[in-house]
């Protein structure tokens, strides 16, 4: 049996079981030709986290840029992925999205326009669905690196993605690591370009988790370069250049997350064969070492802080 018939057998049985008693339990039936997919995107999610684990576990076992006595840090980076690929993006890019383009869709459709897809846009891109796909990544790519060095040029979104870079112990298990206002910003950010582009609900949170695949093999603790494919792909070595401790805020560079291409083009790219220590000086150490709660409080200190000129001045 196919990985993808286990995958939504085993959904049907989640949401017969658990997800539509609930639904029925308190009133929520209008839900309910939604429940199994959301089920089974969530089920996709729990596969993605598996095959990250099981693809750069071994290589970073095998070669680790850095050795760790604790690990402290790095379970919560894991608490972060799972919350955000098993439950949040199967809320958000799949149930809201659902949602936000039916009403997007039937209100452009009341106006009398006819709501654009990119295959409308490209008509070439019809009959030809894995290319479309591949050219959703490609567009919600450059759009996130804009999204990246914007929040590295804006001093106050800056302040909310410190908690990214605050890291020491940076691994496979870093990409989720983000502020939630940082979090709601980008889902945003996907949300809008999303519906511009005209992204089928259901691909809308597999591409998701695809880009999320590359981005957390780019920040694993591996000593890795891609060759020259590295002009293409983003690799754990051109990645950590951007965590550089000594290059955290705007004087970072390799804002790309899956495709370096963008920072070629832009001229922020840098190649430099060198895999050096992760983190923010700047960044309280609330932000690099505590629990979750911690760093989310002491995330949203540090926003208002740089929202708040009197206080900035009294701090060095
Ligand atoms: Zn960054
Ligand atoms: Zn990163």
């Amino acid at each position: 049996m196919s990985l993808d018939r286990c995958l939504s057998l085993l959904a049907g049985d989640i949401d017969q079981a658990l997800i539509l008693p609930i639904l029925y339990r308190f009133g929520w039936m209008e839900w309910a030709d939604l429940s199994f997919n959301w089920a089974l995107i969530s089920l996709y999610g729990m596969f993605a986290v598996a095959l990250t684990y099981a693809v750069c576990w071994p290589l970073e076992a095998a070669f680790p840029v850095e050795h760790w006595q604790g690990r402290k840090t790095v379970w919560v980076d894991m608490f972060y992925t799972l919350i955000s690929r098993v439950g949040v993006i199967p809320v958000v890019s799949f149930l809201l999205f659902y949602q936000v383009q039916a009403e997007f869709t039937g209100a452009l459709a009341d106006a009398g326009f006819i709501p654009p897809t990119l295959e409308t846009l490209i008509p070439p891109l019809f009959g030809h669905p894995v290319v479309t796909f591949l050219c959703y990544a490609l567009i919600l790519d450059f759009a996130d690196y804009w999204r990246h060095r914007l929040s590295h040029s804006i001093r106050a979104w800056y302040a909310l993605h410190a908690l990214h870079h605050a890291q020491r112990q940076m691994s496979f298990w870093s990409d989720d690591r983000n502020h939630l206002l940082d979090d709601a910003i980008s889902f945003l950010w996907f949300f809008v370009i999303g519906l511009a582009i005209g992204i089928p609900p259901l691909q809308f949170p597999l591409l998701l988790l695809l880009l999320k695949f590359m981005e957390s093999l780019s920040h694993a603790n591996i000593r890795l370069s891609f060759g020259p494919l590295e002009y293409l792909l983003v690799s754990p070595r051109f990645h950590r250049r951007h965590h550089a401790i000594n290059a955290a805020g705007r004087r970072s560079c390799n804002y790309g997350a899956v495709f370096s291409l963008w920072d070629i083009l832009f001229r922020t790219a840098d190649f430099s064969d060198v895999y050096l220590p992760t983190g923010d000086a700047r960044a309280p150490e609330a932000l690099a070492t505590g629990g979750y709660a911690a760093q989310q409080l002491a995330g949203l200190k540090l926003f208002f802080r740089s929202l708040w000129p009197m206080a900035r001045q009294s701090k060095p």
